[in-house]
């Protein structure tokens, strides 16, 4: 169960779905057909292979509730795509503060072009940074992107429901210029409260020109009903997911950001992935088309 301030490793509690989502990562990869290429992805699951033992490719035997089927894979290749696209437009367009909330083992730093002078920053529990840049270290020599493709990555260790605002300035982000935003993987993981107070901080710290990334389960507690999904979930990963997410109703997140004078745009899962060409069939499918992926700009 969770608690207000709880702590984790790469390897316990929230910790763990970092590395599921690097397994599909390393999955899609492997894929002649993936929509995302991420070659740092098998070595985090390598590295706790004895406590932790994810897939790293698509297991046709498989039943279609357990992450080696390949739906959840292919739901995060397309979710990864759309949420590559719209952070690399941004920076294109000039926004060279990116900020990636709840990072986990997110390489976008490292395996993105992003436009020289671009600085990324991480936020992410300390021992999962620290756990991200060990094996980085061990495996390419350093957790920094190549100094040659003239972008920064800046990583803090600091909880999200604490006051990262004050950490993220310290590290040198300037609310003064405008900044874009990825909140992928985290919502549910947060108390609504904690939701709340994440979109009113990141509207306070956006400057005019500024843009937001999200994935919203606006029906996440319904997939929580289907028995075997999470059954098969928690067996993999050590952990039962359902300890792991707050069900506690929360405002609509594109609600609060129109009231606040944002713009929103946005595509369902289900409709990314058929635009994709890796549509997301199957009895369960259901759990990941609902999703949606949204993109909010203040004027
Ligand atoms: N965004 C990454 C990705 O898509 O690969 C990681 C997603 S993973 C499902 C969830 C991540 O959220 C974990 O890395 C976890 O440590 C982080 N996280 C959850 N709650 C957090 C909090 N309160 N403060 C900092 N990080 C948090």
């Amino acid at each position: 169960m969770r608690s207000e301030d709880d702590k984790w490793t790469i390897t316990e509690s929230v910790g763990v779905t970092a590395l599921g989502v690097a397994s599909s990562r390393a999955m899609e990869t492997r894929r002649p057909d993936g929509l995302v290429e991420d070659p740092h992805a098998e070595a985090f699951l390598d590295a706790v292979r004895d406590e932790v033992d994810l897939p790293v490719e698509v297991d046709p035997q498989a039943s279609s509730t357990d992450p080696a089927s390949g739906l959840t894979s292919t739901y995060v290749g397309v979710r990864s795509r759309w949420f590559d696209e719209h952070l690399l437009d941004a920076a294109r367009d000039g926004l060279d503060q990116v900020v990636i909330l709840a990072s986990g083992l997110d390489t976008r730093a490292q395996r993105l072009p992003w436009p020289a002078g671009t600085t990324v920053f991480e936020i992410d529990q300390a021992d999962v940074v620290d756990f991200k840049d060990r094996v980085l270290t061990e495996t390419e020599g350093s957790p920094e992107p190549a100094p040659d493709g003239g972008v920064r990555r800046v990583a803090l260790r600091v909880d999200l429901r604490q006051d990262w605002p004050a950490a993220l300035r310290e590290a040198g982000f300037d609310p003064g210029r405008p900044s874009a935003w990825l909140a992928e993987g985290l919502l549910p993981y947060l108390p609504a409260q904690a939701e709340v107070d994440l979109f009113d901080r990141i509207v306070e710290l956006s400057a005019p020109g500024s843009r937001i990334a999200v994935e919203h389960l606006a029906d996440a507690v319904d997939h929580l009903d289907d028995d075997e999904l999470v059954a098969t979930s928690s067996r993999r990963f050590g952990v039962d997911v359902r300890d792991l997410v707050h069900t506690d109703e929360r405002p609509d997140p594109r609600e609060r950001l129109r009231a606040a004078g944002w713009t929103v745009e946005e595509e369902s899962a289900g409709d990314a992935a058929a635009r994709y060409g890796r549509p997301l069939e199957g009895p369960t499918a259901r759990a990941f088309t609902s999703s949606v992926f949204f993109e909010a700009r203040r004027p």
